[in-house]
């Protein structure tokens, strides 16, 4: 979802404010302000129902917890959807877009952040929704905890023991929200802030767009390779990471590092409250790169089990998997906007009436997201879920020995170093890790959705392979050996491909739809 709604607000960011219809029904713009502040209302009032009728059913049958919850995730999701979808009526139908830029003028053109008002409308809806949510979110805690008496009498798994023995207060409402929106909010929102300084800088100095467009690019390039490399101190401040104190945990995590010969500049913690079990890995130079653990994943995994998953995060950067995709994506959209600007002026050109640059922008833009959004779906799809298998088996790897047919483990000293074992107890706690993944985080084990799967295979899917390499370990060097292939074939076509359009612009320097393609895409 998070990508998604990245996507989705640059998308919306990406034209000019001038650019939303008039709407048909009122020639007001401030009937349209109070129509969007209408839409925002009824979205609220939508929220209100989901969170009440959960609240309500809990606090009568706090012993069906699990069930409602998962019936509360499915009215959250359809809120969310219902929200984006008011906000587009909003701002295309109601006239919330054309209303901001006629309001929005100063004597000498728009004041500066017309796009950030014109968002305005979906965050306000998404603060008004999460504050309502704290009612719902807050009976749950507390039903958890009148179920702790039964909890301790036995019968629950020792992960849910110590999940439900979470702090005993919730913290206030304006807590809550402001937890929500640097959670959920603050990290779809930074190439929006990137997209928007960028525009606010060509309105500020036109000039220089016109007549040093060379500068411009690589100034702009040069930004977006800074913000890439700040990556992991951005997200660190964004999402509040705090490194995990020092103990065994950290001690048995750092050695499973020394032997893997991986460097990164710390572990860190992730405060989700107890909302989910996760990992990840963030920076491509070693010595500005995080391994970042949930709270909820290290209070419910067992030391082995985690330490498999550092395995994993330490896989992808084994596999130099960061890398490949940085390359892969900047490719990629360089030979595909190339492609669409052309193929887009091929079939703009006949047409029988003219288009007047803007709309004949606006048209290879809205083509270049739609080839590009399925190419990713697609191709990069593909490739991720490849990549996650490849991860998967070096978590394997940090917990397992060289012995083939090893029965268990007495202590950390067995592991192979550099990860070169691979032996059943070490797919074993693996495989037992995904499988806690999928449960405490609510996540179907074979149907998780197409959201949740388009990136990563199913967890189910996963498994059945990691199973498979259990019976059989010739199975892992052929996955390996089709892996190398694909992505070496890959990486040859898209390399070949921008070789081809080098040579191409370098023939004919008249026109430059790549810097056009990039300079749209930024
Ligand atoms: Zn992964
Ligand atoms: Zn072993």
């Amino acid at each position: 979802m998070p990508f998604l709604l990245m996507v989705f607000l640059v998308l919306v960011c990406l034209p000019e404010p001038e650019i939303w219809p008039k709407p048909l029904w009122t020639d007001s713009p401030l009937a349209c302000v109070a129509a969007a502040g209408l839409t925002v209302l009824l979205s609220g009032l939508h929220a209100f129902f989901v969170a009440h009728r959960v609240r309500m059913a809990l606090e009568k049958a706090p012993e069906l917890r699990e069930q409602l919850l998962t019936r509360y995730e499915r009215g959250r999701l359809r809120q969310q959807i219902v929200l984006l979808a008011f906000y587009v009526l909003a701002l295309s139908g109601l006239g919330w877009g054309w209303a901001v830029a006629r309001l929005w003028q100063g004597n000498n053109g728009p004041w500066p952040g017309a796009e950030l008002l014109i968002l305005s409308p979906f965050v306000i809806a998404q603060i008004l929704a999460w504050a309502i949510y704290y009612d719902a979110e807050r009976a749950a805690h507390q039903a958890a905890h009148r179920l702790l008496a039964e909890v301790r009498a036995g019968g629950w798994m020792d992960w849910e023991r110590t999940h439900a023995a979470a702090p005993a207060s919730f913290g206030s409402r304006a807590s809550y929200v402001l937890f929500q929106l640097r959670q959920k909010l603050a990290l779809a929102f930074l190439p929006v802030l990137l997209l928007l300084t960028a525009k606010e800088l060509q309105r500020l100095f036109p000039e220089l767009w016109k007549e040093s467009p060379q500068t411009v690019n690589f100034l702009g390039i040069a930004a977006v390779l800074m913000v890439f490399a700040a990556m992991p101190w951005i997200v660190r401040l964004m999402l509040g990471l705090t490194p995990m104190p020092p103990g065994p945990l950290r001690g048995r995590l750092e050695a499973s590092a020394r032997r893997l010969r991986f460097r990164c500049s710390n572990i860190l913690v992730w405060n989700t409250r107890h909302g989910m079990a996760n990992a990840m890995v963030i920076g491509i130079l070693p010595w500005l790169r995080y391994v970042v653990f949930t709270d909820r994943l290290l209070e419910d995994f067992t030391p082995d089990e985690i330490e498999a998953v550092f395995g994993h995060e330490v896989g992808h950067v084994r596999h130099h998997h960061m890398l490949y995709y940085f390359g892969f994506l900047t490719a990629s959209i360089l030979v595909l906007g190339w492609l669409v600007t052309h193929i887009a002026s091929a079939y703009v050109g006949p047409l029988p009436f003219a288009l007047d640059n803007q709309s004949s922008d606006c048209v290879s833009a809205v083509s270049l997201v739609a080839v590009l959004l399925a190419y990713i779906f697609v191709v990069f799809g593909f490739l991720s879920r490849r990549c996650e298998r490849q991860a998967d088996l070096f978590g394997c790897r940090a917990v397992s020995c060289t012995s083939p047919h090893c029965r268990g483990h007495e202590n950390v000293d067995d592991f192979a170093p550099y990860g070169q074992g691979l032996c059943p107890t070490g797919i074993n706690t693996f495989i037992r890790a995904l499988e806690k993944v999928a449960a405490v985080n609510g996540i179907s084990r074979d149907r998780p959705g197409f959201l949740q799967s388009w990136q990563h295979a199913s967890i189910g899917r996963r498994i059945e392979f990691l199973q498979q390499v259990l019976l059989d370990l010739r199975v892992e060097r052929c996955f390996q050996r089709r892996v190398f292939l694909f992505k070496a074939l890959l990486l040859l076509t898209l390399g070949s491909a921008v070789a081809c359009i080098l040579l191409q612009e370098a023939k004919t320097p008249a026109i430059d739809p790549i810097r056009a393609a990039t300079g749209k895409e930024r």
